[in-house]
């Protein structure tokens, strides 16, 4: 259908997804399928393959590679104990998440011929001065008034268990099932297993809107390409933002950017490290990853140098022969946010749309958790978990549109 000049000329005045919604109005629409997932990071990746093996029929865009933003730039750390030392919306969904990983890193290795490198070491949390110290002896107790495995450890015990450790070092906090996984290889063994079961997987390809009609999501539009599906899913990172239609207004994520220095290879530490300054995550071929900062700076994924300079000093006062380590890399990803910190998984908007999102720092974590939930959303089964805190509509306002505070 063409377009009459005085629309097109609305349209190139019209910012981001609201253009999109009114060109979509007038396209052609091509196959449908059974589900369309939006973004190709380890989230919508992991639904399309849950999805894909419920013999639904499977379409995954991104706008870029798949995985080639916020889950390759972590660091893979599986630590829902971490920092777990009260009540916390999140730490059944991560305990739940983290159960999942042994099968879900199996499989994912049997079916791409990718091991993502689950590591069960479990991790160490150390603290330094007397506050931290406090803090550790509260995780611990609490942790423990849970059920959870956590060990206080001190002294020689501390250094037996990681001998690499800065002697001014002396209390930890040993969380035998707090793992990690290499996340690069995780994302690109999900890819490979996703297609195995069946789904598409479009990279290069920015879906602008929803397409909406009758007061149900029906698709999405891609320039000048129309595709339809019985549910859409975003899964868009801190992109999700950009993603609307009539009626439908985007969900209010923000990016907040993590800086990673990579050095090594090295053979120490042996197991992943948690500080208050910054974390230490082994990798099995030498590579030691120290992450990270939390920083508002909008979608710049630029490194800086006070940035890492930071990393760099914090990771050498927790373990000294890093100083000798060769630097490797450096890079930051955008990790994405609601705004009250917690992911938003289900249904809201629109009767035929999903929202994936929101998994800030522990996205690696929750994704097996997130791919099982969405996957029984969209055969229409009970999620199995209670999802008040997660649900997307929690951001609508009274007049129906988002909060975009
Ligand atoms: C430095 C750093 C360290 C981290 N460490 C850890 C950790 O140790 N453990 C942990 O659990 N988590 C960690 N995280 C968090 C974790 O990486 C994220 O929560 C997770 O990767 C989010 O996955 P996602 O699929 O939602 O987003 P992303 O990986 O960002 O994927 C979103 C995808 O959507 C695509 N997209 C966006 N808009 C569109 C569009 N309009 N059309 C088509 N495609 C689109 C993008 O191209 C992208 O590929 C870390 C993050 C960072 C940055």
């Amino acid at each position: 259908m063409r377009l009459s000049i005085a629309r097109a000329v609305l349209m190139s005045r019209l910012p981001g997804w609201r253009a999109g919604v009114r060109l979509a109005a007038v396209m052609a629409s091509r196959q449908v399928d059974d589900v369309i997932v939006v973004g190709g990071g380890i989230i919508g990746l992991s639904i399309a393959r849950e999805a894909a093996r419920s013999g639904l029929r499977v379409r995954l865009f991104d706008k870029g590679e798949l995985g080639g933003e916020a889950s390759s730039a972590a660091a893979g750390l599986l630590g829902p104990q971490i920092d777990l030392e009260e009540e916390d919306p999140l730490a059944a969904l991560g305990l739940a998440s983290r159960d999942l990983y042994p099968d879900f890193a199996r499989s994912i290795a049997e079916e791409s011929g990718l091991d993502p490198c689950l590591l069960e070491r479990g991790t160490l949390v150390l603290a330094r001065g007397a506050e931290e110290i406090r803090a550790i002896d509260r995780q611990a107790s609490f942790q423990r008034s849970l059920g959870l495995e956590a060990e206080r450890v001190g002294g020689e015990a501390l250094r037996r268990l990681e001998p690499s450790l800065d002697p001014g070092l002396t209390e930890g906090l040993h969380l035998p099932r707090d793992w990690s996984v290499d996340n690069v290889l995780l994302v690109r063994g999900l890819g490979r297993s996703a297609e195995r079961a069946g789904a598409r997987l479009v990279e290069g390809t920015r879906i602008e809107c929803l397409l909406v009609e009758g007061g149900r999501v029906t698709g999405v539009a891609a320039g000048a390409e129309a595709f339809r599906a019985g549910t859409v899913v975003i899964a868009a990172g801190a992109w999700s933002l950009e993603i609307g239609g009539d009626g439908v207004p985007p969900l209010p994520t923000r990016p907040v950017r993590g800086q990673m220095v990579c050095l090594g290879p090295s053979t120490v530490p042996v197991h992943p490290l948690h500080a208050a300054s910054c974390y230490l995550v082994p990798r099995r071929d030498g590579r030691v990853l120290v992450g990270s900062t939390m920083e508002r700076v909008g979608f710049d994924k630029r490194v800086t140098a006070g940035g890492l300079a930071a990393l760099a000093a914090a990771a050498i006062a927790l373990v000294p022969a890093l100083a000798d380590a060769p630097f490797h890399s450096a890079w930051a990803g955008l990790r994405p946010a609601c705004e009250d910190s917690l992911p938003a998984i289900g249904g809201a908007g629109a009767p035929g749309l999903l929202y994936a999102c929101g998994h800030l720092r522990n996205g690696i974590l929750l994704a097996p958790i997130t791919a099982q939930i969405v996957g029984r959303l969209l055969r229409g089964e009970d999620p199995g978990i209670d999802l008040a805190r997660f649900d997307p509509r929690r951001f609508e306002t009274p007049m129906g549109g988002r909060s975009t505070r």
